[in-house]
């Protein structure tokens, strides 16, 4: 049984309350996490630690990416096997998805915070230099579906810029955080320059999120609590980042090719059981390709393996949906079933025959279900995928029409011909309620710091 403990000011320490975590494969308790209602010794700690931490050069604070990276590196199977664990995916998608790309967060910020020049601006009389200042102390929350991964995603940033950190990954999957405080502790990140801290969204985050002295939120997660979250932090003027929900469209046309199509389609349907904000849970079709597609794409999900959702609470939301699937007219063409035994476990659900503005073709499900539509156009196909409130990301199967066609989804994020291709230096970000602002790159970089402009004439 694992204890969690939260990390305030470079000591583990337990408030008086704890919960328990449960497996999503088994239900079994699997470790226990503070219940942290207070946040004010995260604050105090990250404000003893932010000036001097800030007051490094930023090469300085490359090399401690570094050696977070390093050793979380040398600890990789572990901390694959840790996300295994408090999410039951596959070990091979947490090795190669979230541990991996949890220490290329730090490993790319690192070398992005030495590759940048300083930003001047010319006039004729006069010289425009731009500095990027540390905002302060900055509240990073984010989901369960990639606990390490979207978390790392912030925290490289954050710390590259100067900040200190209070961090808060989700009640329901807090190991990979907890083990990650393990290592800054091991390799001597200056104490209480990283916080993390434990407990329920509406307690400890909501906390976290209406303290005055932490001065921006990056939060990832649901829309509607991230509406909670805007609400509370707006009226003090914090910085906000909100990287919240997706419906997004999956378009194969007529010239797909199908031996790429099918197989990308497929694991942009279904890859961490539907359970990442960028999945394509609504599949359109051209007609003129759609036996094709759907035979072939229904026989290649035999074989595609999935974990169980995130635990049985989700699971129940996803089985309301199948049952409005078919209430709305919806053909089950695949799955739609809970497997003979414990845990959270359900089957891939295909389902065809709704009209695209149904509930269930426009709704955030994140599980593993997806919606068929036909078309006949790629104005019909543009129409059905830019339908929905959100617009996260998208992918365009296509020889030839593919960037034209992307260029008319309204999302922050379109593929041709592949998804989750991810370069770190670019946008990352939803339109429309899939949130406010990007991430990635120089667009975290100008998240986390505040731009100040120093004019200058000399002679
Ligand atoms: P939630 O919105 O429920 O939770 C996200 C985080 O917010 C969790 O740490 C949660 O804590 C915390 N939280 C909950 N209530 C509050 C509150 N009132 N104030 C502050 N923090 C709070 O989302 P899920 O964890 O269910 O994650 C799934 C959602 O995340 C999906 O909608 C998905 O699309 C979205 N997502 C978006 C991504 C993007 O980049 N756009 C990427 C990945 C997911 P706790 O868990 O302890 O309740």
């Amino acid at each position: 049984m694992i204890k969690v403990k939260n990390l305030i000011g470079g000591k583990f320490v337990l408030p008086a309350e704890c919960f328990d975590d449960i497996s999503p494969l088994d239900s079994s308790v699997i470790a226990q996490i503070p219940r942290t209602r207070d946040v004010s010794a995260a604050v105090k700690a990250a404000a003893l630690a932010q000036p001097s931490w800030g007051g490094l050069s930023i090469s300085e604070r490359c090399d401690w990416l570094d050696k977070i990276a390093d050793s979380l590196e040398l600890k990789i199977e572990e901390l694959a096997q840790l996300e295994s664990l408090d999410t039951g995916k596959p070990h091979e998608v947490a090795l190669n998805v979230d541990a991996e790309r949890s220490i290329n967060n730090f490993r790319f910020f690192a070398n992005f915070g030495r590759s940048m020049k300083e930003e001047t601006f010319e006039m004729k009389d006069a010289t425009n230099y731009i500095l990027r200042k540390p905002i302060g102390i900055v509240g990073l929350i984010s989901p369960w579906n990639l606990p390490l991964y979207l978390l790392s995603w912030k925290i490289a940033p954050a710390l590259l810029m100067g900040n200190s950190v209070i961090a808060k990954p989700s009640e329901i999957t807090p190991l990979t955080a907890y083990f990650l405080g393990q290592v800054c502790t091991e390799i001597g990140l200056p104490n209480g320059v990283l916080n993390i801290i434990h407990g329920y969204g509406p307690e400890i985050g909501h906390a976290i999120v209406e303290h005055p002295e932490i001065k921006a939120i990056s939060f990832t997660g649901g829309t509607a609590t991230g509406k909670i979250v805007a609400a509370t932090a707006a009226p003090m003027f914090k910085k906000l980042s909100l990287e919240l929900g997706g419906k997004n469209a999956s378009i194969v046309l007529d010239d797909a090719d199908l031996d790429i199509a099918v197989p990308g389609v497929l694991r942009a349907s279904f890859l961490n059981s539907g359970q990442i904000c960028l999945c394509g849970s609504r599949v359109l079709i051209h007609s003129s390709i759609y036996d094709e597609f759907m035979s072939r794409y229904l026989s290649e999900l035999q074989s595609f393996e999935i974990g169980p959702v995130i635990n049985e609470a989700h699971r129940s939301k996803i089985l309301s949906y199948i049952e409005l699937a078919k209430e709305e007219g919806g053909e089950i063409l695949a799955g739609g079933k809970v497997p003979d035994r414990p845990g959270a476990w359900l089957e891939p659900t295909v389902v065809a025959g709704l009209s695209h503005e149904s509930r269930t073709a426009t709704e955030e499900i994140f599980g593993p279900m997806v919606t068929i539509h036909r078309f006949d156009s790629d104005e019909e196909a543009i129409e059905i995928a830019n339908c929905t409130d959100y617009g996260l990301a998208g992918s365009v199967w296509s020889k030839n029409r593919g960037r034209q066609i992307a260029e008319k989804i309204d999302s922050g994020m379109v593929w041709v011909n592949t998804w989750l291709h991810r370069d770190l230096r670019v946008p990352f970000g939803g339109v429309k309620d899939s949130g406010v602002g990007r991430e990635g790159g120089m667009w975290s970089i100008g998240f986390f710091s505040e731009a100040v402009n120093i004019c200058v004439i000399e002679d």
